[in-house]
């Protein structure tokens, strides 16, 4: 920036809309999703501003109706992926030096693009392609998106404000660089908003990226890259890359100009990352960055003195939003026994008043879970539950692949504490719940902190302050992100940074700035306005 300390517009939160029954929004959204389920697209992969297509495609269809064809998407080869990272590397060259006032321009009106003329095609295309309810869309792929968008911003220059002290005589500048070679963001199926949000953080800073949707997301993301060339992110800057992921990832791993991976999925993935990054770690220019959000077993702990209501609700939502295909929902509870009989009559009724299908009916609740790998696994895991004498299921438990992969919502109770679904992360509408008794509370906070390898999210409810402080207590470093008096899903960029430790990930905060200060490498400037002239300092003599 050469002529002006520029001010970015203050970053709100997007107003989620309503899509009540009449709404124009809810009109707009549903004729939408009608055209483009009528219609079929081709994804061609893009590098280098332009699309590419193989020939060698892919079938995309909506979960909740497997053999309806959405359209095709093209998987790279090798020579493809070489070509992305000669291109980023090129571009690189004018957008590490690009103003950061013109990187934030483009991002901005991202952002605007997607809270309005967008708004209804990536809501359409994420309810399509990853089997959302309108509300799940919304808070994903339009308010959390435009979120992600405008905060960063507002990060971007607060990082750039924070300058080290000067004297008269010297002044000391912090130049905010990108990294040197560049980026491979690796992104899941279960959040629009993720998707677009690791490689665009990491562009923002002015770094160059290879961006690999998820296979399950490429319907949603072909509507990001369309929103991301309007924008004017320039040829080169994010390139998407799609197929076999193995191949993808080794070859980009390989690179001498690897300088960082924005990850986020699952942790037996993300380990095994690890690894190649570090069995590679002799070629690298420069020390990667290694960042990576994974896996959850997220927790629900009731005290005796908590309302049966609010927690019922809590798990409710908590556990079956978007099939509990959230890295935050909610699958290991523990209730206590005073409180057990109303919260299991209240959270039963619930669930049988849930309705399931397609997301084009907005009376639905529940709609298919991704893909059938997951639905084979959750229907394993049912079976199982229903075979085993210390595991009882006291609702749900059918599933009907049919027409979609749709996984009835279910909760097992179990007597035993570390039952396989008490630990595993299964990613679905399945919550085991285990009940203690009611003068048990610090010992079952121990044992909610030793189960199993993760620490994502989590919530306590409480109306004894003392169990509270308790529960923040013992628990903290069971969760990144700790929730008193409420589900453990659902935070929004700004407020609630995003994150856990332990098998959860490295915890770098996404929706805050701990997130944008992987992407820099800082260069200290000293310039001193007038040189000493004599070596002898007055010491001497
Ligand atoms: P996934 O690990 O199967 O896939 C994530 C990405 O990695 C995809 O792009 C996939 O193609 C790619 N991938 C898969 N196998 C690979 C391999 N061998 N080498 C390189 N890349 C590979 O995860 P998913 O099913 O898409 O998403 C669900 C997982 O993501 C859950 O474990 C969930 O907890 C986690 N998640 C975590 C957060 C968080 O913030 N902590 C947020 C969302 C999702």
């Amino acid at each position: 920036m050469g002529k002006g300390f520029f001010e970015v517009p203050i970053a709100v939160n997007e107003p989620v809309k309503d899509y009540t029954p009449g709404s124009p929004e809810r009109k707009e959204v549903l004729a939408t999703y009608k055209e483009m389920y009528d219609s079929t697209v081709e994804v061609p992969m893009y590098i280098n501003g332009k699309d590419v297509k193989t020939g060698d495609t892919a079938t995309m269809a909506p979960p909740h109706e497997h053999e309806h064809i959405l359209g095709t998407y093209h998987k790279a080869e090798k020579k493809h992926i070489t070509e992305a990272i000669e291109t980023a590397l090129e571009a690189r060259k004018s957008w590490a030096n690009m103003p950061w006032e013109q990187r934030a321009g483009i991002f901005l009106r991202a952002a605007e693009l997607i809270a309005g003329p967008y708004r209804a095609k990536i809501n359409a295309a994420t309810m399509l392609g990853q089997s959302k309810t309108i509300y799940q869309a919304e808070i994903d792929s339009a308010c959390e998106l435009i979120d992600f968008l405008r905060f960063n911003v507002q990060f971007m220059t607060e990082i750039y404000a924070e300058q080290p002290e000067s004297t008269s005589g010297a002044w000391n500048r912090l130049e905010y660089r990108p990294l040197e070679g560049f980026i491979y963001a690796i992104t899941p199926f279960n959040f629009t908003a993720i998707a677009a949000n690791l490689p665009a953080s990491a562009a923002l800073m002015g770094n160059v990226v290879v961006w690999k949707p998820s296979d399950s997301q490429v319907y949603s993301a072909k509507i990001i890259l369309d929103i991301f060339k309007e924008a004017g992110v320039p040829a080169g800057v994010i390139n998407m890359v799609m197929g076999d992921p193995v191949m993808i990832t080794d070859t980009l791993l390989a690179s001498p100009d690897f300088s960082g991976i924005h990850f986020t999925g699952s942790t037996h993935v993300f380990k095994n990352i690890w690894q190649k990054i570090g069995t590679n770690i002799h070629n690298y220019k420069t020390y990667p960055r290694i960042v990576g959000e994974t896996g959850g077993k997220d927790f629900i702990v009731a005290h005796k003195s908590s309302n049966p209501q609010q927690v019922a609700t809590a798990i409710s939502r908590g556990a079956f939003e978007f099939q509990g295909q959230k890295c935050s929902a909610a699958s290991r509870c523990y209730i206590s026994r005073g409180i057990w009989e109303d919260v299991k009559e209240l959270l039963v009724a619930d669930v049988n008043s849930f309705k399931m299908g397609s997301p084009e009916d907005m009376g639905n609740f529940i709609t298919a879970v991704i893909h059938e790998g997951s639905f084979d696994k959750l229907a394993g895991y049912i079976d199982q539950a229903k075979k085993d004498s210390n595991a009882e299921i006291i609702v749900g438990g059918g599933y009907d692949k049919s027409e979609g992969y749709f996984i009835e919502p279910t909760v097992i109770v179990t007597e035993d504490p570390n039952y396989t679904t008490m630990c595993t992360e299964l990613f679905g509408p399945v919550v085991t719940i285990y009940i203690f008794e009611d003068n048990d509370w610090e010992k079952t906070l121990h044992l909610v902190d030793e189960t199993g390898e993760y620490a994502l999210t989590g919530a306590v409810f409480s109306e004894d302050r003392y169990a509270l402080e308790k529960a923040v207590r013992i628990l903290e470093n069971a969760a990144g992100n700790f929730y008193i008096n409420d589900k453990p899903t659902g935070a929004v960029v700004g407020q609630q940074p995003f994150g856990g430790a332990r098998a959860s990930g490295t915890n770098d905060k996404a929706g805050s700035k701990l997130n944008l200060y992987r992407w820099i490498s800082p260069r200290m400037v000293k310039e001193t306005f007038v040189s000493p002239t004599d070596y002898r300092y007055p010491f001497l003599g």
